[in-house]
């Protein structure tokens, strides 16, 4: 299934370029054009869906089963120090390329050019983790 004006769609259909990593029957890996970092590769299922949220298992075991082998080749080819594994979901979280895409970023040291920061908070209560997670287990399908 291809959306019409998904540019990862026409990358897939061979409608644009890229620089192919891996390709098989569900899956396509490719090199970033923004390149972050050296090696810097995305993967995307062969079949459009808009982000994590609207993926369903059989296509998200396809995409993230593939990753430990890409990751490890990429680790082989630039001996990266480690390797940043992201999925931007909305554009709230950076996701600007509509079609589901996982980021593997490989990582040469704290400033390599890849910035990602979160507010660690200590002390949180375990009632309130509690209420939280249960808040989450109620809503799983
Ligand atoms: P997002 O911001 O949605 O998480 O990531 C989209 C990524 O796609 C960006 O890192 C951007 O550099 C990359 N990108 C956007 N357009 C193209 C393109 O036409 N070809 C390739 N290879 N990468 C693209
Ligand atoms: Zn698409």
């Amino acid at each position: 299934m291809h959306e019409k004006d998904c540019i990862f769609c026409k990358i897939v259909a061979g409608e644009l370029p890229s620089a192919k990593v891996y390709e098989d029957d569900h899956v396509l890996a490719f090199m970033d054009i923004g390149q972050v970092t050296k090696g810097h590769t995305l993967i995307i299922p062969k079949t459009h869906t808009k982000n994590i949220y609207e993926t369903p298992p059989e296509v998200a075991q396809e995409v993230f089963a593939r990753v430990p082998r890409i990751a490890n080749a990429i680790k082989e080819a630039f001996q990266p120090a480690g390797l940043n594994v992201l999925s931007n979901t909305e554009a709230v979280a950076g996701q600007t390329v509509f079609h589901l895409h996982v980021h593997l970023i490989p990582r040469y040291g704290k400033n390599d050019g890849f910035h990602a920061t979160f507010e660690q908070h200590d002390n949180i209560a375990s009632e309130h983790l509690g209420e939280l997670a249960e808040k989450i287990s109620s809503k799983i399908q």
